[in-house]
């Protein structure tokens, strides 16, 4: 499928007079229409909940829209906590799955009325001395191990993750929370990344659904909500079909409807826990070519790096770059995109046939919307950029603005040498 920018040249052209590049755009539009089908493809369920994960794009004026949109939030950390509770989501509202969790971070989330999602079985009795009492309702998180497999071949590979109690541990946890007085459970996976086929989904949902069927059999414990976590991918590559998510709403009812209904356990709750799927196409990096070096290969040097995204250059993640103005210009120049970081890795695009491109255009890089501004860093003393928002009416919102020295600078406020720039 052909890759089209959700934002004109000119419309950049005139952002950039107010805001200069490097910055991260974001497409209400998108984000809300998404969020409203994502519902539409669970409207059979009818505890359905999508829990957007925070760490995804953690800036409170999305979570706000997702929030309208009928989002809770997920979280796994005590600032995305913090963020949470300032929009104004509290108790159930708010899912916190983390791991290997400060202790302190528990009683933070069950402070807010969270539910919290049990990484591990040892995690019991160190919820129960924080708190001083398991909660009522709780989750734990499975891995089975092993591979996971679909019909197109392994998806990705539980047994090597951090993740997650086994089969019999979650058995285990189940029998003691239940004796300890919890009386709401809910079963937590999260088998794949970036799946990019509707099969996953009713995959995992088969896994769970019938686990749940096993526990609350021998256990006795009531299942109230099983969460099916991230993984919904998102085509990066122009070859990529897209997810439907209508069809694997309609995927996860069957299995439901097969292997829990019978059950009788058709009042469990569907969550999720997308990020990547709910942002990840609705935000891009704006950036300009500064230079072009013709050496032992072509290059385009633009003034973003990989501190405003770091996918590229932790994963070798492809991201599509579409040179504004140029869209239906022949893709005859194979060039390297690069940064100013000393590191060689620091690539947008390395081989990448592209359109020529002169110093002073604007390169669109697609599908940072999540996983992008929120992974970045402070390497070579770069400053992270703005965030804005490309609102419905066509205007645009700064939703956080670019860091300045003084807020790299700022814990060296303890530092007499430091002073002028603090
Ligand atoms: C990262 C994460 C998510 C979101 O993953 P995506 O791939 O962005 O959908 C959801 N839940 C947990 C626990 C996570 O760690």
């Amino acid at each position: 499928m052909e890759k089209k920018t959700f934002v004109t040249l000119e419309q950049l052209e005139a952002m950039t007079k107010t805001y200069p590049t490097p910055f991260h755009l974001y497409d209400e539009k998108g984000i809300r229409e998404n969020a409203l089908k994502m519902r539409e493809a669970f409207s059979w369920n009818k505890g359905f909940k999508e829990y957007f994960a925070v760490k995804a794009t953690p800036n409170p004026y999305i979570l706000k829209i997702l929030q309208e949109c009928g989002c809770g939030t997920d979280c796994s950390s005590a600032t995305e906590l913090m963020m949470s509770e300032a929009v104004g989501f509290s108790g159930h509202d708010i899912m916190f799955s983390s791991n290997d969790t400060p202790p302190e971070e528990f009683k933070m989330a069950d402070d807010l009325g969270a539910i919290i999602n049990l990484d591990d079985i040892t995690h019991i009795e160190c919820v129960e001395k924080v708190l001083g009492k398991i909660p009522k309702t709780i989750s734990c998180r499975y891995n089975p191990g092993g591979v996971f497999q679909m019909s197109n071949g392994i998806m990705d590979n539980p047994g090597d993750a951090k993740y997650g109690m086994t089969t019999d541990q979650m058995f285990q946890a189940y029998r003691i929370l239940k004796e300890k007085g919890a009386e709401n459970f809910g079963i937590h996976a999260f088998l794949a990344s970036n799946t990019v086929t509707n099969e996953y989904y009713p995959k995992l949902a088969s896994v769970l659904f019938e686990l749940a069927v096993k526990l609350q059999k021998e256990t006795g414990a009531k299942i109230k909500f099983i969460n099916l976590s991230g993984g919904v991918g998102i085509p990066y590559r122009p070859d990529q079909e897209p997810n439907d998510i209508l069809a694997i709403g309609e995927g996860v009812r069957k299995v439901y409807e097969e292997i829990l209904v019978p059950a009788g356990m058709g009042d469990v709750a569907i969550y999720t826990e997308l990020g990547r799927f709910m942002l990840g196409p609705y935000g891009c990096l704006v950036t300009k070519a500064i230079h072009e070096k013709h050496t032992h290969k072509e290059y385009i040097g633009v003034d973003a790096c990989a501190v405003n995204l770091m996918r590229p250059a932790m994963y070798g993640a492809y991201h599509h770059i579409t040179v504004m103005g140029k869209e239906n210009m022949s893709l005859d120049h194979k060039y390297d995109v690069v940064g100013s970081l000393c590191e060689n890795n620091d690539k947008f695009a390395v081989d990448r046939m592209l359109p020529e491109i002169q110093k002073g255009d604007l390169l669109v890089i697609h599908d940072t919307g999540a996983h992008g501004f929120a992974m970045g860093y402070n390497y070579n003393g770069k400053l992270k950029s703005a965030e804005l928002l490309l609102k419905e009416d066509g205007s645009v919102e700064m939703i956080r603005r670019a860091e300045t020295p003084k807020d790299y600078f700022a814990t060296l406020d303890i530092c007499p040498m430091m002073k002028k720039y603090v």
